[in-house]
């Protein structure tokens, strides 16, 4: 059995990976970062210029603790927008505001305000959900200490949004094949579909593989 941490504080994505990987992480178990002494120490700067940097940061930042880690990053990327928000995703509308001096907190309904107020009158709407799952283990021999899968949901921005499930710009987004918003699917639906559904069967094959 290996006891691998996942390096958020967030419970809710901590709950969302194990709904994610059920059974198939077999024998092993997925903590959080508070299961670490001192709760994992501060978090690192997520500087990177991809989904996959920023989650190997993340990763290598929790292996520092010496257990095998694993960590994502991921948001939306609007085609008609050059990629934006992308990386910056969690962050769109403060950084929005920010350029305008003014300061205000994270907030999710605002970032998608944003995303559809940048979208207006735009013809071409296709955007994807991008999702960048990283295990750094500490003990793995060099060539093998880190490893990312990444993934694409791809879909369209929709003029209005829709549903109350999921979070973030889900009620923005129609995946492609679907009549409605990822906040209108079910949990297990979007479990199984996701960008983060995607990359995370990709990385248990990998987990499998070296651990069983
Ligand atoms: P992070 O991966 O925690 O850095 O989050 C990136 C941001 O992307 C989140 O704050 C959400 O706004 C957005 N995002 C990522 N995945 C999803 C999703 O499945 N649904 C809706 N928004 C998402």
């Amino acid at each position: 059995m290996t006891r691998f941490v996942l390096a958020t504080r967030n419970a809710h994505k901590v709950l969302e990976l194990r709904e994610i990987l059920g059974d198939r992480l077999g024998p092993h178990e997925l903590v959080g970062l508070d299961a670490l002494p001192g709760g994992g120490g501060p978090e690192p700067v997520e500087d990177g210029a991809t989904f996959a940097e920023n989650a190997l940061i993340k990763a290598r930042a929790a292996a520092a603790h010496g257990l095998p880690a694993i960590a994502d990053d991921s948001g939306i990327s609007a085609v008609a927008l050059g990629g934006q928000p992308g990386i910056h995703s969690a962050r769109y509308a403060q950084l929005a505001a920010e350029v305008e001096g003014r300061v205000i907190p994270r907030d999710d309904g605002e970032n998608l305000r944003l995303l559809l107020r940048r979208l207006e009158g735009a013809t071409d709407r296709r955007a994807s959900f991008w999702c960048a799952a990283a295990l750094v283990d500490p003990a793995a021999p060099e060539v093998e200490r880190e490893h990312v899968e990444l993934a694409e949901w791809p879909g369209a921005v929709l003029e209005q949004p829709a549903g109350q499930g999921g979070f973030g710009y889900d009620p923005v987004f129609r995946p492609e094949g679907s009549a409605v918003s990822s906040a209108e699917l079910s949990r297990e639906e979007k479990n199984r579909l996701s960008h983060r559904a995607q990359a995370f069967a990709r990385l248990v094959e990998e987990l499998r593989r070296r651990y069983g």
